[in-house]
């Protein structure tokens, strides 16, 4: 192994070995000395207590005779080797699930296959420093970090579910658990889970597999929560027909707790990650579609939404109005009561204008004091009727104590008219100035011809 990639492997390890919870003895088996007393000093400078050994064999000793948190193992080792050493160790009883490290260079298939046979937890390439720190320090956050959630349970067996609930609340996790699908069913309504694990042959009127069926058949996002199933039968077509049903994963009974455990992580762990990039997504959507100051939406949701009105106007051939609002001699409230007082008055003119719209209506912001609301299946004189009230709305609105007037040009595509949005917004936008020239605080009308 180069110089380099032997140090940041040790300094990996050493990293790693930093992060486990309490002091622990960690066993080095290693036939290099050199390697060997790096990884000693390295060990006990981040207060663990190093053992390091030179054979296979002093290494069992060294386990018979203390607890082990952790083995790190060359593959190569005078006399017994890494795997062999493996297998030794899994046959104590006390070290059944104690972390095992392999470290080798070698790509040897049928070597690497005999070594997670033998129960090796992870093989480390000695010479790729990138990818044993990735693995590793996954290795051992993993190890650490506590996983929180609600657990949504359906077990019919007092023996099954007395062993699976016990290791649920070992994880700190919350667990509600139902014997009956149905019983269940009516909690994951009324609650949110992160992970759903049901049994498959249940008593009552609905089976595990129903139940399946029923969540994945929601029409609300709870629909993806995860499902783990739980069989006492290993049937390949059992199993082929819950996955295509939508469980996300599966594990026979009498369950392996490790096992069990480690798939309980994994879902609840992904569940959340996902959770999070939708709400993440979610607030971009907000920040890109929608204006900060008002809450309404921007020039460019816009442009995006309009077109599909007309579209659908023009489709089923109904009435389409456009008002665009300016507020008036707006410069001379900022200039007399100040940026942030005229921030407020459009915040709060933009809430009148959300109150004032129907369903199907949108209404944006497309400038500094600049509005437009798209009103949906509203003929023209029906659409005036509604920007007159618009105006004497925002006329009695008073923010910040001012009165405030707007200018509304109305305009209107009639049926059977093939209007594009960027054209009945010209025609808006001119009827708006028309109400500015006759004198501000009024509601001009333009048809579309
Ligand atoms: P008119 O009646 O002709 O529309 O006059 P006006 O003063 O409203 O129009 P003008 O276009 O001259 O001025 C608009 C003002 O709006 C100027 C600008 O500083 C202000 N403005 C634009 N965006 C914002 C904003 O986000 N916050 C605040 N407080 N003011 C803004
Ligand atoms: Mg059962
Ligand atoms: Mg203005
Ligand atoms: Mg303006």
């Amino acid at each position: 192994m180069p110089a380099t990639a032997r140090a940041s492997t040790l300094l990996l390890i050493a990293a790693t070995i930093g992060q486990l919870p309490t002091r622990m003895n960690i066993l080095i088996v290693d036939h290099s000395k050199v390697f060997r007393t790096v990884l000693h000093k390295m060990v006990a400078n981040l207060g663990h207590h190093p053992i390091s050994v030179d054979s296979a064999e002093l290494a069992v000793d060294v386990l018979h005779k203390e607890p082990v948190g952790l083995v790190c193992a060359a593959l190569t080792l005078p006399g017994m080797n890494g795997i062999t050493l493996c297998q030794q160790v899994r046959s104590l009883p006390q070290y059944l699930k104690t972390p095992y490290i392999l470290l080798t260079s070698t790509d040897d298939q049928r070597l690497r296959h005999e070594a997670f046979e033998a129960g090796v937890t992870e093989i480390q390439e000695r010479t790729d420093a990138k990818e044993l720190t990735d693995r590793l320090s996954r290795f051992f956050l993993d190890e650490q970090e506590e996983v929180h959630g609600k657990v949504l349970y359906i077990e019919d067996s007092q023996v099954a579910a007395h062993i699976i609930i016990k290791l649920l609340l070992q994880m700190n996790l919350h667990v509600d658990h139902f014997r009956l699908a149905d019983e269940a069913l009516a909690a994951f309504e009324k609650e949110d889970y992160d992970l759903i694990i049901s049994d498959i042959l249940l008593e009552g009127s609905i089976s595990g597999v129903g139940l399946v069926n029923r969540v994945r058949n929601l029409t609300t996002p709870k629909r993806r929560v995860p499902i783990l199933a739980l069989s006492g039968v290993d049937d390949p077509s059992r199993r082929i027909e819950l996955f295509r049903l939508g469980v996300n994963d599966y594990t026979t009974k009498p369950p392996l707790e490790e096992e069990v455990r480690a798939r309980v992580r994994n879902l609840i762990i992904n569940k959340q990650l996902l959770d999070q990039v939708e709400k993440q997504s979610h607030q971009l959507y907000q920040m890109a579609m929608k204006d900060q100051l008002t809450g309404l939406y921007n020039r460019n949701s816009l442009r995006e939404f309009a077109p599909k009105y007309f579209s659908n106007a023009a489709r089923y051939d109904y009435p389409l109005s456009l008002l665009v609002i300016d507020l008036d001699h707006f410069k001379n409230i900022n200039d007399n009561h100040g940026h942030l007082a005229g921030d407020n008055v459009l915040a709060q003119t933009g809430q009148m204008l959300q109150q004032a719209c129907r369903d199907g209506d949108l209404a944006a912001r497309v400038g500094g004091e600049e509005f437009v609301v798209l009103l949906n299946h509203c003929e023209p004189s029906d659409a005036q009727r509604r920007a007159q009230d618009i105006c004497k709305a925002i006329e009695a609105l008073r923010p910040e104590g001012v009165t405030v007037t707007a200018s509304i040009g109305v305009t209107a595509r009639l049926q059977g008219q093939p209007v594009k949005f960027e054209e009945l917004f010209k025609i808006a936008d001119h009827a708006m100035y028309e109400a500015k020239k006759q004198g501000r605080n009024r509601v001009a009308f333009v048809p579309c011809t």
